[in-house]
């Protein structure tokens, strides 16, 4: 059957051109890029070439990438550095919408004695920047907040809160990882010490990704070994995964503005054409000031992960913001953050387009979701209290 993957926020499908390049790295040319002689040599210089591109990317020395194995490892590492440079420092700022990969570290960090403070959102998904600007304290050891959000896609002032930060002396991260590739990044223009990225949302293989580290802001390695990453990353390089990513971070920059508008014609095609079929449906988040591919969209009284098993009949790969299948009650900890009202926060679902979309896919969801949502508003006892729904599982 065929498929129609919107869920592209998830991961991406790997480009073929990027396939086509990692493929003599496993067959052929399988050196260690540490050893002395000329066949790992032959590795080391495609691994240069590989961080060339992805700094030429990002507008920053090659010197300042250092490849991890993913974008939590990398935002791990970040958090991690800060923290262990400025032991003095015991109070962190956060959002409450921001990836489990810095989310459940700033947990753990609470755990050892760290004080954190999660910044709110109002109930388009926008940070409030007084509230943030009031945070910062001489013992902030680092501010991380993410620069799109990979549920709602909405985008924060990145570079406003940066700004703010390095005036005050409080070292700054971006998880980053939605939005590269989808808006510009120039690390010359953008004051913050840590950004991060992932191979397998731009298009590239799983299992890699990368830091920027900033020349002079502190970086304590968080795995410890061998001298790979100047020292900073210890491990045999996934040579395989970083050349791929290399080639990946290239393709996606070419036409990226054009890519852009036509990822975003077809969003706002599915998103008219929704609003417009469906009664009761409504976008969450901030519509203007967001990412080109991302649509999260509510339809009260049915549940998301009912739409989706419907969906997936059809072949059509999205995801949902709730998670009662998954044994809890909860909506995902974005919407309730926003305040969506339990009747829609379970009902939403994320559609992520890619550059790979075409009109064809987006016309079959338009032609299948009003007869789902029907159908389901249909079957539903519950429909004027979804909360039932879920306690009933
Ligand atoms: C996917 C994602 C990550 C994690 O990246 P992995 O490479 O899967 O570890 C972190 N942050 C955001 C916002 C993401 O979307």
């Amino acid at each position: 059957m065929r498929v129609v993957y919107l869920d592209n926020n998830a991961t991406t499908k790997t480009a073929p051109e990027v396939v086509e390049k990692m493929q003599p790295y496993f067959e052929e040319y399988y050196g260690n890029p540490s050893s002395m002689h000329n066949f790992g040599g032959l590795v080391q210089k495609e691994i240069a070439l590989a961080r060339e591109s992805v700094a030429s990317g990002l507008g920053c020395l090659a010197r300042e990438v250092v490849f991890t194995s993913g974008g939590t490892e990398a935002d791990n590492a970040a958090i991690f550095s800060a923290t262990g440079s400025q032991p003095d420092k015991k109070h962190l700022v956060t959002t409450r919408v921001e990836h489990p990969a810095v989310l459940s570290t700033m947990k753990y960090l609470e755990g050892k004695g760290y004080e954190v403070t999660y910044l709110g959102v109002d109930e388009k998904g926008r940070l409030d920047m007084q509230e943030y600007l009031d945070s910062l304290r001489p013992d902030t050891a680092l501010v991380s907040v993410m620069y799109a959000n990979n549920e709602t896609g909405v985008i924060f002032p990145v570079r406003d809160m940066a700004l703010a930060a390095r005036e005050k002396g409080v070292l700054f991260h971006t998880d980053s990882v939605q939005a590269i590739g989808k808006i510009p990044m120039d690390m010359k223009d953008l004051p913050v010490d840590y950004l991060v990225l992932s191979g397998h949302k731009i298009h590239g293989p799983k299992g890699v990704g990368a830091v920027f580290v900033r020349k002079k802001s502190p970086f304590r390695p968080y795995i410890m070994g061998g001298h790979q990453e100047n020292g900073r990353r210890a491990g045999t390089e996934n040579t395989t995964g970083i050349i791929g990513l290399g080639k990946a971070m290239e393709l996606v920059l070419k036409n990226m503005d054009q890519k852009n508008d036509e990822m975003s014609r077809l969003r706002n095609k599915l998103e008219q054409g929704l609003l417009g079929a469906v009664t009761n449906s409504k976008v969450n988040g901030e519509t203007l000031n967001r990412l080109p591919n991302t649509l999260n969209i509510s339809f009260s009284y049915v549940e998301g992960e009912a739409i989706l098993l419907m969906l997936d009949q059809f072949g059509v790969c999205a995801s949902s913001g709730s998670a009662c299948t998954s044994g809890s009650l909860e909506p995902s900890h974005v919407l309730r953050a926003m305040g969506v009202p339990f009747t829609h926060a379970h009902g939403s679902v994320r559609f992520s387009l890619s550059r790979y979309t075409t009109e064809d896919e987006i016309d079959l969801v338009l032609e299948k979701m009003p007869g789902i949502i029907q159908r389901l508003r249909d079957m539903s006892p519950f429909s004027a209290d979804s909360e039932a729904i879920c306690a009933t599982k």
